[in-house]
C-alpha cells in the first residue's frame, strides 16, 4: 500500500512555492516516521503545552481563545480541540499548521529524524518535467548573477549603481537581495548565457529572452527581454530565483516589467522579499505587507525581515495562503496614495475573510514606506506601527474622511456598510469592541448600533444597489453556518437521532478503534442502516477496510473533518473497563431504540422536527410511518 496525493502533479505545474512531483512513500516507511515523531515534542514547538493527568492541554493554533481547549494525549499519539473540533496526528496537525501536503509532512519528520526515504520513483513525464525544472531554475540562478555581476562590477552596470545608491543602498544590502541590472544591449543575457551552454531558444522559453517578429521583414533571432533596467530577483523561501521584476530608470513604460508566466512561474503565487521573510514572519509574529520592491528592500534594510511584497499585482489568494503557512497576522502598509487606499481595502477584506487578523498602517507626510524611513527613520515608523488600526475601524475612517458630520440616514448607512464585516468576527470580546468604536464614533447608543448589525446578521434589507450582491453572499454564508450546525450527526436518511443511540454508537466506535472488540462481533449481530448517524457509519467503513487501527488509526486516513471526528471520539472520557459489557449494553440500546419507537412516538417526534423548522427530518419520518402503517405495523 502506498500513500500518495493525486494532486501533487497538478500543484508542480502551478509553478508555486508548493512544488512536488507525484511521490508514493511505502507504508512502513510511514508507519516508522510516525512512531519516531512523537505528537507532544512536534506540537510543543508550536503550542505551549501543560501536563494535565494523562493529557496535555494549551491555546489552541487554529481558533483564537483565551482558556485552552487543545488536547494532545501521547498514549494515543492524538490531538483534539474541543473549541474548534480539529483533530488527528502528529501528520495532520503539521499539514495544517504549515500548510503542508502529506508527502512534504512525511519528509520533513523523515529528516528530522534521520529516516531515509527511498529514492523516488519518477515516471518518464514526471523524469523529463523535473530535468525542465531544474534546467529552469539553473537558467535563473545564472541569469541572477549575471545582472548582479553587471550591476557591481561591470562599466556599463554604472546606471545600475548610480540608481541604487541614490536610493540609499549599500552593496551588503545589493548582495542580500541579489539586485542586478540589465544593460542598455540587446544580446547581453543572450551572450552570457551563450557561454554556459544555452541556447537563444531556451532563453525565450524560460521567458528571459523573445524572438523578434519576422512579419517586419528583419532578421531571425532573439533579444533579451530586459534591458536598461534595474533588475530585482523573486527567491524564494530557498533562496532560489523564481523570476524577476525589473523597474526603468527614466519615464519610459512600462515602469514595471516582470517574468511572463510559464508552467513554473506564476506571480500570483510568490511574494517579494520572501526569502528572509520566511524567518522573518515567525520572529515577528506578523507579515508586514507592502505594495513595491523598494518598500520591501527598505523595511527588511531597517530591521523588518518580516516585510512582503505582492509581485505588481493586487494580493492574491495564494500569495495570502503563503503568509498562512507562517503567521495569522498581517499588517497592511501600502502607498499612502488613493490608489494605494483603494488597494489596502481590497486586500484587507481578502484577507480578513480567510481568517487573518488585519491592522493597517496608514503612513502620513511620505508616499510609500521606504520614503518615511528615509525621511523619518526607524524610530518614528515603529511608533507609527504600534498605532495601526484593525482594518473595520480603517474602513470607518475611509468612509467617514469626505464627510465631517453625518445625518442620521448616513450614519445608518455607514453602520450597515460596515456590518458585513463585523458580523464575520469571530470572537464576540472582538466584535462587541468594533460595535462600541461605532457607537463612539456615531454618538449612538452601544444597543442600537447592536440592534442594526444583529438585525443585518438575521435578514439583509432588499436594496437594489451594486453591494446587495456582496450582502446576499454574506447571508448564504450565514445560512450555511446554521445548515452545518444542525447537522452535527446526520443521519444517512436524514432523521435526527436521540441522543442515547447517538452515544451508543460513539462507545461502539471506541471499542473497535482501540481493537477491545474484534469487527467480526460486531458483524455477528449486524443489520443493514445499523449506524443511524452517517458519520458513524463513514468511520466503520473506514475501521473495516483499515489494516491497522489502534493508535495507528489516524495515520492513514486522510486529514479532514472525518480525522477529527475520529480524533474526538478517541479522547472523550469513556469508562471501558470491561468492554464486552460495554459492547452488549450499547447493542441493547441501538436495538431497543430503533426497535420500540413506536408510530405514536415517531409522530411526536415528527411535530418537534416539524416545529423546530427541520421539514428534512420531518419528511423522512413521515415515509418511515407511512411504510409502517402500510405494513401493519402499530
Ligand atoms: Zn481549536
Amino acid at each position: 500500500m502506498y500513500y500518495y496525493l493525486d494532486n501533487l502533479s497538478k500543484i508542480w505545474h502551478r509553478g508555486g512555492e508548493l512544488q512536488a512531483v507525484d511521490y508514493r512513500i511505502p507504508e512502513e516507511i510511514v508507519e516508522e516516521v510516525r512512531l519516531r515523531s512523537d505528537i507532544v515534542d512536534t506540537i510543543s514547538e508550536y503550542v505551549r503545552l501543560q501536563r494535565k493527568g494523562k493529557n496535555y492541554l494549551g491555546l489552541c493554533p487554529f481558533h483564537a481563545e483565551k482558556t485552552p481547549s487543545f488536547t494532545v494525549t501521547p498514549d494515543k499519539q492524538i490531538f483534539y480541540c474541543f473549541g474548534c473540533h480539529t483533530g488527528g496526528n502528529v501528520f495532520s496537525f503539521l499539514m495544517k499548521k504549515e500548510n503542508w501536503n502529506f508527502v512534504e509532512t512525511v519528509e520533513h519528520l523523515a529528516q528530522k529524524h534521520g529516516i531515509v526515504l527511498p529514492e523516488k520513483e519518477l515516471s518518464p513525464r514526471e523524469k523529463e518535467q523535473q530535468t525542465r525544472r531544474r534546467r529552469w531554475e539553473e537558467i535563473h540562478d545564472w541569469a541572477t548573477g549575471y545582472f548582479h555581476e553587471v550591476l557591481l562590477h561591470r562599466p556599463e552596470g554604472e546606471p545600475g549603481r548610480q540608481y541604487f545608491q541614490q536610493r540609499g543602498m549599500d552593496e551588503e544590502t545589493i548582495k542580500q537581495f541579489r539586485l542586478g541590472y540589465a544593460p542598455d544591449r540587446w544580446d547581453g543575457l543572450l551572450e552570457a548565457l551563450s557561454a554556459r551552454g544555452v541556447s537563444p531558444q531556451e532563453l525565450a522559453q524560460a521567458g528571459l529572452a523573445l524572438e523578434r517578429d519576422q512579419s517586419e521583414g528583419r532578421s531571425r533571432g532573439f533579444y533579451d527581454r530586459f534591458r536598461k533596467r534595474v533588475i530585482f530577483a523573486i527567491l524564494d523561501s530557498r533562496h532560489k530565483t523564481v523570476g524577476f521584476g525589473g523597474r526603468v530608470l527614466d519615464h519610459s513604460t512600462p515602469k514595471y516589467l516582470n517574468s511572463p508566466e510559464t508552467a513554473f512561474f506564476n506571480k500570483g503565487h510568490h511574494l517579494y522579499g520572501m526569502h528572509r521573510a520566511h524567518q522573518g514572519i515567525r520572529e515577528h509574529g506578523f507579515a508586514l505587507l507592502a505594495e513595491g520592491y523598494m518598500d520591501v528592500i527598505a523595511l527588511q534594510k531597517a530591521g523588518f525581515k518580516n516585510a512582503v511584497a505582492s509581485l505588481g499585482t493586487a494580493l492574491t489568494r495564494d500569495q495570502a495562503k503563503l503568509i498562512h503557512r507562517y503567521t495569522g497576522r498581517v499588517v497592511v502598509v501600502y502607498d499612502s496614495d488613493q490608489a494605494g487606499t483603494q488597494a489596502t481595502l481590497r486586500a484587507g477584506e481578502l484577507l480578513q475573510d480567510m481568517g487573518f487578523r488585519v491592522d493597517i498602517l496608514r503612513l502620513s507626510g511620505a508616499k510609500d514606506p521606504d520614503e518615511y524611513l528615509k525621511t523619518f527613520g526607524v524610530e518614528e515608523f515603529n511608533k507609527a506601527l504600534a498605532q495601526a488600526e484593525p482594518y473595520i475601524q480603517f474602513k470607518y475612517q475611509v468612509h467617514v474622511q469626505t464627510k465631517p458630520t453625518l445625518s442620521a440616514p448616513e450614519k445608518a448607512e455607514l453602520v450597515r456598510e460596515l456590518a458585513p464585516d463585523i458580523v464575520k468576527v469571530q470572537s464576540p470580546v472582538e466584535r462587541e469592541g468594533y460595535e462600541r468604536f461605532l457607537s463612539l464614533e456615531l454618538g449612538l447608543t452601544l444597543d442600537r448600533v447592536q440592534e442594526e448589525i444583529a438585525g443585518f446578521d438575521r435578514k439583509p434589507s432588499k436594496k437594489a444597489s451594486g453591494e446587495e450582491l456582496f450582502r446576499n453572499k454574506q447571508d448564504i454564508s450565514v445560512k450555511n453556518r446554521d445548515n452545518i450546525n444542525r447537522c452535527a450527526n446526520p443521519t444517512p436518511s436524514g432523521a435526527s437521532v436521540p441522543d442515547g443511540v447517538i452515544r451508543a454508537e460513539r462507545v461502539l466506535l471506541r471499542l473497535l478503534l482501540e481493537q477491545l472488540i474484534p469487527v467480526s462481533e460486531l458483524k455477528d449481530q449486524w443489520v443493514e442502516g445499523f449506524w443511524k448517524v452517517a458519520y458513524h457509519q463513514q468511520i466503520f467503513d473506514y475501521i473495516e477496510k483499515a489494516r491497522c487501527i489502534g493508535n495507528g488509526a489516524l495515520s492513514s486516513m486522510e486529514s479532514g473533518p472525518l480525522q477529527s471526528k475520529v480524533a474526538q471520539i478517541m479522547l472523550e472520557d469513556m469508562e471501558l473497563a470491561n468492554p464486552q459489557r460495554l459492547f452488549h449494553d450499547c447493542m441493547k440500546q441501538i436495538h431497543s431504540m430503533s426497535e420500540e419507537e413506536t408510530v405514536e412516538e415517531l409522530q411526536a417526534r415528527m411535530v418537534e422536527l416539524e416545529k423546530s423548522g427541520d421539514l428534512t427530518g420531518a419528511l423522512a419520518l413521515l415515509k418511515e410511518i407511512g411504510e409502517r402503517l402500510r405494513s401493519g405495523e402499530k
